[in-house]
């Protein structure tokens, strides 16, 4: 197909029928009118009652418990950059339906024309009645790092930037397995970061957290690397400054390299680079839609790397959708009142295990594989497959109520796990 084709195809799929990609539907009977006196007046008045009295009957008379928000201000959209919040609006509409499909949640899109953090941080929180949770999307670097730190601290519901976050979570998984195959040492890998945005900065703290040494990786953004002397930078960035005084390019810093974590923008890393890096090399090129080195380039280059993209045309997709439903329909089961750091590592390493278990024929004839098993060209698992939202929601549940942010307790786990894959 052409690519004006394909553009087509693509605006057509979304005006055709009902403009738009999400409606709401009821969840009750309706067909009578003695069903509508309860829908509405004068039913209704006896649940607004009960939540007068006790507040937390709110979760168990209306759809808050399982309704997330998915919020935006259109400032940093896809690869698009700052195109507002009505042209986000296919992007978070398109989160919602991902949502809805993976892990049953519903989902109400906001696009807010709110620039600044005070009046973001204001809006969201007055929403928190409404909301079992929200997921931040697409709102640009440094702001969004604000936005998300107040609003965790001010809100009691969970709140999480999936640019950041999902992504640290889900290439952090990849990370852990690519080493496993290549025999490094999380401790011991050294590792080049080329950019230095939201995602990385959140990548980049999550691999501390999975045990990388901090004086064992480099950082780039667009001004080159990131070391102690530059005074155009902020301390979130400065906080990765590097003390080596042998390195400047990019060039340099890939000699010997074990890992490159591209979060940049496309095709920024040569062959050369990549020949010039240690045996056993691990890259994520994950800038989309163009990575910062093609995935067959990179083959090409070196037959003993493990390589991922964003894509979803070659293997090793780095693809949030393997994290944020599952992550938010476990904290909203045991309707947490945060998604903390515990409930993240607990997904990170649940999606890496996955990956070492066998494959189901289903997720075979879902991505027209034979024998797809744990090695170079699978290192994480495939956003069909089933079994991610027992794992993962299991395992966020599990760690919210064993880091203390769990509101109701799960005891029956068997029967928690069936009604997951209902
Ligand atoms: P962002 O906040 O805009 O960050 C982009 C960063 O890249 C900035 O720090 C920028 O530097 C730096 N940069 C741009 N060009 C560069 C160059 N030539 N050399 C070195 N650094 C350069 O965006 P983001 O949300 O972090 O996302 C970054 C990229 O990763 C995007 O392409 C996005 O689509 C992709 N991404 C992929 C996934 C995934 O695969 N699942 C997930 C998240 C993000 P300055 O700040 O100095 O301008
Ligand atoms: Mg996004």
């Amino acid at each position: 197909m052409s690519t004006t084709n394909r553009k087509q195809e693509a605006l057509n799929y979304h005006a055709k029928g009902r403009p738009g990609k999400i409606q709401v539907i009821p969840t009750k009977p309706t067909n009578s009118q003695r069903d509508l006196t309860m829908a509405y007046s004068p039913g209704v008045a006896e649940p607004c009652r009960e939540i007068a009295k006790n507040t937390d009957d709110v979760y168990k008379y209306t759809a808050k418990g399982n309704l997330v928000a998915v919020i935006s201000n259109g400032t940093a959209v896809l690869g698009l950059g700052n195109i507002g919040p009505e042209a986000s609006k296919p992007v978070m509409e398109g989160k919602g339906l991902l949502f809805k499909i993976y892990a049953d949640i519903d989902v109400f899109d906001l696009e807010l024309d709110a620039n600044n953090v005070d009046d973001f941080v204001k809006i969201v929180k007055a929403l928190e009645p409404t909301f079992g949770g929200i997921n931040l999307e697409d709102i640009s670097a440094p702001t969004c790092f604000e936005i998300e730190r107040r609003l965790k601290a001010e809100m009691n519901i969970p709140v999480m930037h999936d640019d950041q976050h999902g992504t640290a979570i889900i290439s952090g998984a990849a990370l852990m397995n690519a080493c496993e195959l290549q025999g490094k040492k999380l401790s011991e890998i050294k590792l080049v970061i080329n950019g230095a945005g939201a995602a990385a900065v959140s990548c980049t703290k999550m691999y501390l957290l999975l045990g990388v040494k901090k004086e064992n990786l480099v950082m780039f953004d667009i001004g080159g690397l990131i070391t102690p002397e530059r005074i155009d930078l902020d301390d979130i960035r400065l906080e990765f400054a590097t003390q080596r005084k042998d390195i400047t390019t990019l060039a340099d810093a890939m000699k010997g390299a074990d890992v490159f974590i591209g979060l940049s923008a496309g095709n920024l890393v040569n062959q050369d680079m990549l020949r010039s890096m240690a045996p056993n090399p691990i890259v994520f090129a994950m800038a989309n839609p163009e990575p910062e080195v093609a995935y067959d380039v990179a083959i090409e280059a070196r037959q003993d790397i493990i390589m991922a993209t964003g894509r979803s045309d070659y293997p090793n997709q780095v693809n949030n959708v393997l994290g944020f439903p599952y992550i938010f329909r476990g904290a909203l089961d045991v309707r947490a009142t945060a998604i903390n750091e515990e409930m993240k590592l607990a997904a990170t390493h649940a999606i890496a295990e996955l990956a070492k278990k066998p494959v189901p024929e289903a997720v075979n004839l879902a991505y027209n594989a034979k024998n797809l098993k744990f090695g170079h060209d699978y290192i994480i698992p495939k956003p069909m497959d089933q079994r991610l939202i027992t794992e993962v929601s299991m395992a966020v549940a599990k760690a919210a109520m064993e880091s203390g942010v769990a509101r109701k307790q799960i005891t029956n786990w068997d029967a928690y796990v069936e009604e997951l894959r209902t």
